[in-house]
């Protein structure tokens, strides 16, 4: 048997009363268990099987390294106030699914464990910009997935940029004055963006305070990081387009 502490990514229906769970967890990193029963509602797992919830969880894995089975598990935080918020729970969708797509199973990572939990944490704080967090953790997944941009040097001529007006998804970073025109397709942004991302990159997640980013460099933000995730990633995230649905019209 091991013991746990996991946050739960994702929940698949198996069959009439049984749940899959994709968990990430402190000790094991990302590791999938069967919840048998676990969606009858009177069920001692019902609570705990629910996406975000974070809990401590009595595994039992077999020795071929295969998912685990559930024998005990037990809510330490429902974070139910993501799930009752429309928008805070396609937020929190996206940042366990990109847990799920660049971790690889059974790495653990008490960094990233802690990174995830305060993320899950600061979304329910109202003082808390969600957009800042998530671009936040995104930037934290390119290092995950090997992919960081280096944003302190001009990725046409590698000449130290002290200010860059546009990033270059072609040459993976931020363009210098002097070639600027290297790429015609390059994103304009603001020097407060880049100032931006290069804080983000070093940055505990912890230590972030209130959050006051102007409209215009958070446009700026996400146009420039999902498309380098797109480039780059070669991943496609299904929790996006409900999050596009939900900013589109303002519900
Ligand atoms: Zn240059």
């Amino acid at each position: 048997m091991n013991k746990v502490e996991a946050i739960v990514l994702r929940t698949v229906d198996y069959g009439e009363t049984h749940k899959i769970l994709t968990l990430y967890s402190a000790q094991m990193g990302k590791i999938a268990a069967l919840a048998r029963g676990a969606k009858k509602p009177r069920s001692d797992l019902a609570a705990v099987c629910q996406p975000f919830t974070y809990g401590t969880f009595l595994l039992y894995i077999g020795e071929r390294q295969g998912m685990g089975t559930i024998s005990q598990a037990e809510v330490l935080d429902s974070f139910r106030a993501i799930r009752e918020d429309l928008f805070k729970a396609a937020y929190a969708s996206y940042v366990a699914e990109l847990t799920d797509r660049f971790c690889a199973d059974r790495e653990p990572s008490p960094s990233l464990f802690l990174l995830l939990q305060t993320v899950l944490h600061y979304l329910t704080d109202e003082d808390k910009d969600p957009e800042v967090l998530v671009r936040l953790y995104e930037t934290k997944m390119l290092d995950l997935a090997g992919i960081r941009p280096e944003l302190y040097h001009c990725a046409h001529c590698f000449r130290p940029v002290e200010t860059s007006i546009r990033f270059s998804i072609l040459h993976g970073g931020p363009l210098c004055g002097a070639c600027h025109q290297s790429d015609e397709r390059a994103v304009w942004m603001k020097p407060v963006t880049l100032k931006l991302m290069q804080t983000f990159q070093g940055m505990d997640v912890r230590r972030l305070g209130q959050t006051r980013v102007g409209d215009d460099v958070k446009r700026q933000l996400n146009k420039i990081l999902r498309q380098y995730l797109d480039e780059y990633s070669g991943v496609q995230f299904r929790s996006r387009g409900f999050l596009d649905q939900l900013h589109k019209y303002e519900i």
